[in-house]
C-alpha cells in the first residue's frame, strides 16, 4: 500500500521537499539553496535548469532520509514561488531565457505605458491585480518583445510559457504535460478570475499568443504522472498551488473568513473570501485560493514589505543584537518601549498606506532610550503593520477578523506573537509546522488521490503548536495603536506619488 505524499516547495531562495505520512507528520525534509542572478540593478533571474536540479536533488534526498522507495509515494504536490516565469522549447525542454523572477522590475516601463493608456482599471477588474511588474504578464511580453522570432514560434506552438509549477511538471513528465493551476494562473495578469479562463482581450493587449499558455487545472487534481525514468516509478502529480495559497491551505483556512499570515522577510496575509469577490482596494489584491476540496475560491491578499528583515537589520545593520532570537529576550526584559515607535518603511509603505517615497524612522527617543526599547519597537512595528492590513481587510469586506493563523521564520518569536494578539485583540494561532506551504501542497495532492478526505480529516491534520490570546485592555490597545498611526503619519512623504 502507498503510504506517503511528497511535496515539492520550490521557493525564491531554495527548493524543499517534504514527505508526509497519513497522520500529517513530516517524516523527512530536504532543502537546497541556489544562486540568485542579478544582471542589472533591479533585475532578478534564476537558471531554470538549476531550479530543476535542486528540486530533483531534494526529492531524492527526502526519499533517502525517509528510508522509503519511490513506489511508497502515492502522489506529489507542488508549490512554488509565484509569478516567476519560464519559457521553454516544447520539443527539447530547453529554456529560451533565464527564469524572470517575481522581484524583477525589468517590465516596469511596459506597465507604465499600459497605465498611460488608461488600462489599469481593466486589468484590475478582470484579474484582481494591480498593473505592476511584479506579476507575470508583462515579464512574458518583455521576453517575447526582446528575443527575435519568439512570438512567431509561440504562435506556431513550438514554445511554452509557465510559472515554476508548470516548468517542474514539464520536467517531471518529460514534456508530456503543460499545465498550471488556478492559483498560479491568477497571478499572471492574463487570467480572468471571474470567468476562470485566460482572457483574450488582455492577451491581445500584451501580445501574448494563446498557444504559449498552459492548461489550467484545479489545485487538487491529477494532472499527469512522473516519467518512470525520473524516479524509477510513475507517480501521479496531484496538487499544485502558488506558495501563499498553499500556505493558506496548509493552515487549514478552507472556509470564508479564515486568515493566515506568514512572517518571513516580509509578511503575506491571505483572507479566505469563499465565493465573494471583494473589491481589491487599499492596496489589497484579489486572488484565487482553494476551498476545502481544492477547487477555486477567492482570497484577499495584502503584504508587508519589511517584517523579519527589520530583525536582520538590527543584527547586521545596527549590530545591536547577535542573532534573531535575542530580540525576544531583549523585548521581554522591559515593560514597554517608553513611547518609542519604529516604522520600518525601508522600502516605502505598503497596504493600506501606499507611499513608495516614505522612509523608515524611529520616533519618540529620549535620554532614557536603550537598545532594548529600539529592539522592542522594531518587533512591535512588525505587528502594527499586520494590524494595518487587518484593518484594511475589514474596511474592504465589512467583515470582522476572528483569529489569525501564523507561520514563517519570525513567528518563532513568542514576544512578537503575544504582541500581535494583544494589538489585534484576537487570538494568534501558531501551527506545529512552519512548513505550511509544503503541507498545503501535500494536502492538495492527498485529497486528489483520496489519501485524506476533504474538509474534516484534512482540517484535523493541521495542528496548533500554541495559541496566543490577547492580554491587554481595549483602552491600552487603542492608545498604543493611535501612537503607531501618529508615527506613520509623520513619516509619510510630501512628494506626490
Ligand atoms: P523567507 O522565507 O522570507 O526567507 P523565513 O520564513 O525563512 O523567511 O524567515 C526568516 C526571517 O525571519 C528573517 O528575516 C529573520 O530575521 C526572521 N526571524 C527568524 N527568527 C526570528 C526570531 N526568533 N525573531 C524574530 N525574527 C526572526
Amino acid at each position: 500500500m502507498k503510504k506517503f505524499i511528497m511535496a515539492i516547495d520550490q521557493g525564491t531562495t531554495g527548493s524543499r521537499s517534504i514527505i508526509v505520512n497519513k497522520e500529517g507528520h513530516i517524516i523527512a525534509n530536504a532543502y537546497s539553496e541556489f544562486e540568485q542572478i542579478y544582471p542589472k540593478p533591479g533585475w532578478v533571474e534564476h537558471n531554470p535548469e538549476v531550479i530543476w536540479d535542486t528540486a530533483y536533488r531534494v526529492v531524492k534526498q527526502a526519499i533517502k532520509k525517509a528510508g522509503i522507495v519511490p513506489d511508497d509515494i502515492l502522489s506529489i504536490g507542488i508549490t512554488n514561488q509565484r509569478e516567476t516565469i519560464v519559457v521553454w522549447e516544447k520539443e527539447t525542454l530547453k529554456p529560451i531565457y533565464n527564469a524572470i523572477v517575481w522581484q524583477c522590475r525589468r517590465s516596469a516601463n511596459i506597465c507604465d505605458k499600459l497605465k498611460e493608456q488608461g488600462l489599469a482599471p481593466l486589468f484590475q477588474k478582470k484579474t484582481g491585480l494591480v498593473l505592476d511588474a511584479y506579476f507575470s504578464g508583462t515579464k512574458v511580453k518583455w521576453l517575447l518583445d526582446k528575443i527575435p522570432g519568439t512570438r512567431k514560434r509561440a504562435k506556431a506552438g513550438e514554445i511554452a510559457f509557465g510559472t515554476i509549477d508548470s516548468w517542474l511538471i514539464a520536467k517531471l513528465t518529460k514534456g508530456n504535460v503543460h499545465v498550471t493551476d488556478y492559483t498560479n494562473a491568477s497571478r499572471t495578469l492574463m487570467f480572468n478570475i471571474h470567468e476562470k479562463k485566460w482572457d483574450p482581450e488582455l492577451l491581445k493587449i500584451l501580445k501574448i499568443p494563446h498557444e504559449i499558455l498552459p492548461r489550467v487545472a484545479p489545485s487538487a487534481s491529477v494532472v499527469g504522472q512522473t516519467d518512470p525514468s525520473i524516479l524509477g516509478s510513475a507517480i501521479p502529480i496531484a496538487g499544485i498551488a502558488g506558495d501563499q495559497q498553499a500556505a493558506l491551505f496548509g493552515q487549514g483556512c478552507f472556509h470564508e473568513g479564515q486568515a493566515k499570515n506568514t512572517y518571513g522577510t516580509g509578511c503575506f496575509l491571505l483572507f479566505n473570501m469563499g465565493n465573494h469577490k471583494a473589491h481589491s482596494q487599499n492596496g489589497l489584491i484579489l486572488t484565487i485560493a482553494c476551498d476545502k476540496n481544492g477547487k477555486p475560491c477567492y482570497a484577499l491578499e495584502g503584504s508587508v514589505f519589511i517584517a523579519g528583515a527589520i530583525i536582520q537589520w538590527l543584527r547586521d545593520g545596527l549590530g545591536i543584537i547577535k542573532d534573531a532570537p535575542e530580540s525576544q529576550q531583549l523585548a521581554e526584559g522591559i515593560a514597554d518601549t517608553q513611547g518609542v515607535y519604529m516604522v520600518p518603511a525601508f522600502a516605502g509603505l505598503g497596504a493600506p498606506h501606499w507611499d513608495m517615497y516614505a522612509r523608515g524612522a524611529i520616533l519618540g527617543l529620549t535620554r532614557a532610550t536603550k537598545k532594548e526599547h529600539i529592539v522592542r519597537a522594531a518587533l512591535e512595528g512588525i505587528a502594527y503593520q499586520v494590524k494595518d492590513l487587518v484593518k484594511a481587510f475589514e474596511a474592504s469586506t465589512g467583515k470582522k477578523f476572528t483569529e489569525l493563523r501564523v507561520d514563517g521564520g519570525a513567528c518563532k518569536n513568542d514576544f512578537l506573537m503575544q504582541f500581535q494578539a494583544d494589538i489585534l485583540g484576537h487570538p494568534v494561532d501558531r501551527s506545529q509546522y512552519i512548513e505550511s506551504t509544503g503541507m498545503g501542497a501535500a494536502f492538495l495532492a492527498g485529497i486528489a488521490t483520496e489519501f485524506w478526505s476533504p474538509g474534516g480529516e484534512i482540517a484535523d491534520l493541521r495542528r496548533s503548536q500554541r495559541i496566543f490570546s490577547p492580554k491587554i485592555t481595549p483602552q491600552k490597545r487603542k492608545k498604543l495603536y493611535e501612537g503607531w498611526i501618529d508615527a506613520v503619519d509623520r513619516i509619510k512623504s510630501t512628494r506626490s506619488v
